[in-house]
């Protein structure tokens, strides 16, 4: 197999190594590929997602899981179980980040996921609402049928 190397732009790859540096990570090939692919995406990525992107590029699956937990420790990337127990990452800030926490809408049919403005959404806690509903940092699901689906 031909290695093909997924970073391609001479100044892309710096800035992405930047951003890696000033995260205290260092700037391996295979983070800096998954910085760019979650970059790249408008809706948050399984494990699996970017293992299907980056076939072919010669990083392993268990490397490539290592990376995302590293963004998401560091801050550079969120965490999301939408309640299908899987992982889902997304950059936080920069270009392509999606800055404010936001609900996300997932597909009852398909299981796809989509990220949805962080004020489309939103929680009033009536009188007698458990205070579970107060509390900061409430993830919110929203779940339907997705346009391909409906
Ligand atoms: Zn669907
Ligand atoms: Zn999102």
């Amino acid at each position: 197999m031909v290695y093909r190397n997924p970073v391609t732009k001479r100044e892309q790859v710096d800035t992405l190594r930047a951003t890696l540096r000033e995260a205290g990570l260092r700037a391996t090939l295979s983070r800096l590929a998954v910085l760019r692919q979650l970059g790249a995406s408008k809706t948050p990525m399984s494990h699996a997602e970017v293992v299907d992107r980056l076939a072919g590029s010669g990083f392993d699956r268990a490397t490539l899981y290592r990376n995302l937990i590293d963004l998401a420790e560091c801050g550079l990337a969120r965490r999301t179980d939408v309640g299908d127990h899987v992982w889902r990452f997304e950059l936080v800030g920069g270009e392509g980040g999606h800055d404010q926490e936001h609900p996300h809408f997932v597909c009852s049919n398909c299981g796809s996921v989509q990220c949805l403005p962080a004020d489309s959404v939103s929680i009033r806690p009536s009188r007698g609402a458990p205070r579970a509903l107060r509390r900061k940092g409430l993830a919110i699901h929203v779940r339907g049928l997705c346009d391909n689906c409906a």
